[in-house]
């Protein structure tokens, strides 16, 4: 801790549209960009905080930086009817009610929630909703903590961004955790679970701690990964180096290795300026040491990462200081995603061009995935096919784990972004996975008591 005494901010500090003027930065921007601040903020959430304003964004470099990109909204997220009427209704001083009302009609427009999570990856128990759960993949539950739904800053990009703004029946949480021991309990093949959020790493120690300890029982020994979701090493690395409970934490994670589990920190990492300072690689350094692996993955984002060389250093100095490169996912189709969608195509040559670069060790990272309803389809190329141009795809996470690691092809698109957008290849009308589909939902939290993941044949989930 004394070696960043006085070099970092150590009072964590929000910085949102209420005090975002008073910062001496703001002064430096240009009153256009101001503009486009004051007015998207009202409709997407805003939130950074000192350190990402201090220690990560170039002053120098604005609008083009792009940790600013990252953390600031912009003019261009939304389209220029809904971006006009919203500054004209602030220009003449509407009310908030107003205000409220028209942000909300805009945010209905930007899907707020894809790939059917409200609606397909909920489990049900005893009749009960958990609505603080998804359970996609067999593997692996999703648990989103009720005290660990907000970050430590926003990305601007976000895929959850409709929880954070207020449209209260898209929020998910759980508020028991006894909930989600009675449910691993039913699950003895669930092998993963998912803190997620927000992001957990909001949480006091104890808070988190309430949440882990119970799943470290032997009775549910099958658990044997936790994951962590989070993006407090690039947004606020002194959780683990100069926060008053920095060693409880990390107290908290050997205890989970103790247990016998792995404890895997998924680290959404967009750039790799966000591992460039001696905080957060001081922070990366103890959390390794407490025997967690941390695993990077991120969204390419125009913008904020669409080139092959931001990949290729990321990865490799990610490996330099310890981490495993982890999913390479595109931005999903959901708020302002025309302003940061980069085409499926194209996706795959800046992954491509950054993967030629790097060594084996940085080659574990795959992608470029997209995280759609059926489950994760990864681009992995485009070919030649007896004279018809193809994007070869294939699943690296099925609702139907059968479907994974099967090649599959699609009319080649140099337009297309998203999985609904492609059509099957060769004169087919359906995608294999389609045809597999029909009649089916796939919900894995109904299925109950089998122990073993193998033991749990694809068939039986209707
Ligand atoms: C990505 C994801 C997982 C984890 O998948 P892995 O490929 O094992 O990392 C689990 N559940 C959901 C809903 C996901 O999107």
């Amino acid at each position: 801790m004394g070696m960043f005494a006085g070099t970092y901010p150590t009072r964590y500090q929000a910085i949102t549209i209420h005090n975002i003027a008073k910062q001496p930065e703001w002064q430096r921007l240009d009153p256009e960009v101001r503009e486009g601040i004051e007015v998207v903020a009202r409709v997407l959430p805003f939130r950074t905080n000192v350190y990402v304003v201090r220690e990560l964004i170039d002053w120098s470099n604005i609008p083009d930086d792009p940790i600013f990109q990252l953390t600031f909204p912009q003019r261009g997220m939304l389209a220029p009817e809904d971006f006009q009427a919203m500054r004209d209704l602030l220009r003449r001083g509407g009310s908030r009610e107003e205000v409220t009302a028209l942000a909300n009609e805009i945010r209905y427009k930007l899907n707020p929630h894809p790939a059917g999570q409200l609606t397909h990856n909920v489990p049900m128990m005893d009749g009960q909703r958990l609505w603080g759960m998804q359970h996609k993949y067999r593997e692996t539950v999703l648990f989103f903590p009720a005290q660990g739904q907000t970050c430590h800053a926003y990305c601007t990009y976000c895929f959850r961004w409709a929880q954070f703004v207020g449209i209260d029946e898209l929020k998910f949480e759980a508020k028991e955790v006894d909930l989600l021991v009675a449910y691993l309990r039913r699950h003895p093949f669930v092998t993963d679970l998912l803190y997620t959020g927000g992001d957990p790493m909001i949480m006091k120690a104890r808070a988190l701690r309430r949440y882990i300890e119970p799943v470290l029982h032997p009775d549910l020994a099958h658990v044997q990964t936790i994951r962590i979701g989070t993006k407090v090493l690039s947004y606020w690395p002194q959780r683990f180096v100069t926060d008053e409970d920095a060693d409880d934490v990390l107290r908290l994670f050997e205890s989970i290795v103790k247990a016998g589990r792995h404890l895997a920190i998924m680290a959404h990492f967009s750039h790799p300026r966000e591992m460039a300072t001696p905080i957060v690689q001081e922070a990366i350094r103890r959390v390794r040491e407490t025997g967690a692996e941390i695993r990077m993955q991120a969204p390419l984002v125009r913008h904020v990462n669409d080139s092959p060389e931001v990949w290729a250093t990321m990865w490799q100095e990610g490996v330099r200081l310890g981490m495993i490169p982890y999913y390479m996912f595109v931005e999903r189709d959901t708020g302002p995603k025309n302003y940061f969608e980069v085409p499926l195509v194209e996706a795959h040559e800046i992954f491509r061009q950054a993967f030629a670069q790097v060594s084996g060790l940085a080659r574990t990272v795959r992608g470029p995935s997209m995280s759609a309803w059926p489950g994760k389809v990864r681009v992995l190329g485009t070919a030649e096919i007896r004279g018809e141009k193809v994007i070869v795809l294939d699943f690296l996470q099925g609702r139907n784990p059968d479907w994974n690691g099967r090649p599959f092809f699609a009319q080649y698109d140099p337009k297309a972004t998203w999985l609904d957008q492609l059509r099957p290849a060769f004169g087919e009308e359906k995608f294999f996975f389609e045809k597999d589909i029909e009649g089916r939902s796939f919900e894995w939290w109904a299925v109950e008591g089998t122990d073993h993941p193998l033991s749990v044949p694809a068939h039986v989930v209707a």
